[in-house]
């Protein structure tokens, strides 16, 4: 049968591609982005308790409502804002899930989107599928700050939409307010709906402040916010997320919502919502991650990688530039073979695969996984 590819230049993802390649070569795997550490035993009996006493239908298609009332405490919480648990929130099957949604319920064919590089691997395919173009502004290493006059210079009339992510994977960086203000001043005035990708929102470094969108008044007006339980509490399998907007956004959303999950996971929402009522299961996780990244850091200091630390998520990018100048996916790939230790090259994540000789490290592991990994690094 012959058909006509919808995403013709569109391969297996690198973090399946690495994580295969891990298991294959029996190497430690630091490429994609999942502890491994057990998730919560409390977690886990509530999400039991709530399969033993009945919630094992349908959840409503927005979300179990003690779910949706947990989320908005959590941001009047943090954040001093307000989403209303029954039109402003909806739980998805993972904040990948919402991010699909998201594009598909406002993109439309020709129109523009514009996305940093590197970028989150599910954006492009997102955009590209649902007929619209993807605008980059690639971000420089080691730093990744933001050209606010080149963005200023890619708007056009046909900008449907500004994809942002603080903290940001792959970089391990965070933008500061000066930036949401910048993003707020360009935006202001305009149709542009902001997706903010904010899944790594607990996990950000030495005091600095995560700054989400809502907490600027009028980016919240025209903003997603997109999380992800898996994130939050180790789980990622549980595959459970959800957005925020405002009312009149929420409401498209729902529109595509209904007919591509119409809802998920039950019990798992029930058990979340049980869990979150200890606002110490999400603030707890900086100092958790810090402590982790901290460690890893300090084994490998003398090895012959450059880093400068991450500021949030749980990756710490290395700069491998003085071990050798192979092309970064080749390099990642013999290191999984030859040395038996997984990462990820971010030249996959940039605009036209450039390579800075630089690999993302998942330190979200126990600590005699980073020790062993800091072993492989030092030996390097
Ligand atoms: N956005 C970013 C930046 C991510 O790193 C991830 C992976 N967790 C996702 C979205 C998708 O999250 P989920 O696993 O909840 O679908
Ligand atoms: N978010 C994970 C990472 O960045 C990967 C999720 C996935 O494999 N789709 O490593």
């Amino acid at each position: 049968m012959n058909f006509k590819s919808k995403l013709p230049n569109t391969s297996t993802s690198i973090f399946t591609v690495m994580s295969a390649l891990a298991k294959q070569h029996n190497a430690i795997n630091l490429s994609q982005g999942f502890p491994d550490f057990p998730s919560s035993k409390k977690l886990n009996d509530l999400v039991a308790n709530a399969m033993n006493t009945g919630y094992n239908q349908y959840a409503p298609m927005a979300g179990n409502l003690d779910l949706r009332l947990a989320i908005a405490h959590k941001y009047e919480l943090l954040y001093k804002s307000h989403y209303h648990p029954e039109k402003e929130i909806t739980v998805t099957a993972g904040a990948t899930q919402a991010i699909y949604t998201i594009i598909s319920a406002f993109v439309n064919k020709n129109d523009e989107v514009i996305i940093f590089k590197p970028a989150y691997d599910s954006y492009q395919p997102a955009i590209e599928i649902n007929g619209g173009k993807p605008i980059a502004v690639q971000l420089e290493a080691p730093n990744y700050k933001v050209n606010w006059d080149e963005v200023a210079s890619k708007i056009s009339s046909k900008t449907k939409m500004i994809i942002i992510n603080s903290p940001h994977n792959p970089s391990g960086t965070i933008w500061s307010k000066e930036d949401m203000l910048q993003l707020q001043k360009l935006t202001n005035g305009t149709n542009i709906i902001v997706l903010s990708d904010e899944v790594y929102e607990h996990i950000v470094f030495d005091d600095a402040q995560h700054q989400s969108v809502c907490l600027f008044q009028d980016l919240k007006q025209r903003s997603f916010i997109t999380a992800s339980f898996g994130k939050t509490f180790h789980n990622t399998g549980w595959k459970i997320g959800y957005c925020c907007a405002p009312d009149y956004l929420m409401s498209e959303f729902r529109k595509v919502h209904q007919f591509n999950v119409f809802s998920v996971h039950h019990p798992s929402q029930k058990g979340i919502a049980d869990y979150m009522q200890d606002s110490e299961t999400y603030l707890g996780l900086n100092a958790f991650f810090q402590q982790k990244r901290d460690l890893f850091l300090k084994l490998i200091s003398e090895s012959r990688f450059k880093f400068q630390p991450s500021k949030g998520t749980y990756f710490q990018v290395l700069d491998y530039s003085e071990v050798t100048d192979e092309y970064d996916v080749d390099f990642a790939k013999r290191l999984t073979k030859e040395f038996k230790m997984a990462s990820i090259p971010l030249s996959v994540f940039n605009d036209n695969g450039k390579d800075d000789k630089v690999l993302r490290f998942c330190f979200a592991k126990t600590d005699e996984t980073l020790l062993q990994a800091a072993e492989i690094v030092n030996r390097i």
